[in-house]
């Protein structure tokens, strides 16, 4: 019983991306070679996630694909998930500033010492992630 459950769940993600497709005008399904038709799709990460994407649904088979955008899109909303889980493992840095720039400090134990640069994943004005 407790299965069937996890996968209502699932099919909430089941989606494939288009694959060379950023944010296509039309896509056609790969099964029944049929255009598919454009929709949008309300999906509920979490109680606090929530995301709208731009979808393209197959009226023949009900498959379902997304383009590249709207796969960032997903993307995102699923980090930002994560990171509103509360028991998530946070730190925090003080930020000192050289005329132009803000600038703070890694604790070696974290980087091992032998990371030379960060890469910074900007999710709102003012909210990063920081992957080294
Ligand atoms: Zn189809």
């Amino acid at each position: 019983m407790e299965e069937k459950i996890e996968l209502e769940k699932l099919e909430d993600v089941d989606v494939t991306f288009g694959e060379h497709a950023f944010a296509p005008e039309s896509m056609f399904c790969d099964k029944c070679d049929l255009e598919m038709k454009k929709t949008s799709k309300y999906m509920t990460v979490s109680e606090d996630v929530k995301v709208n994407l731009d979808t393209f649904k197959c009226p023949k088979c009900k498959e379902e694909m997304i383009g590249l955008d709207e796969a960032r899109k997903l993307d995102r909303a699923l980090v930002i998930n994560r990171l509103l889980q509360k028991n998530l493992f946070t730190f925090k840095r003080r930020l000192s500033f050289d005329g132009d720039n803000y600038i703070f400090r890694l604790p070696s134990e974290l980087a091992k010492g032998k990371h030379k640069e960060v890469e910074i994943l900007p999710l709102e004005s003012n909210e990063a992630l920081i992957r080294w």
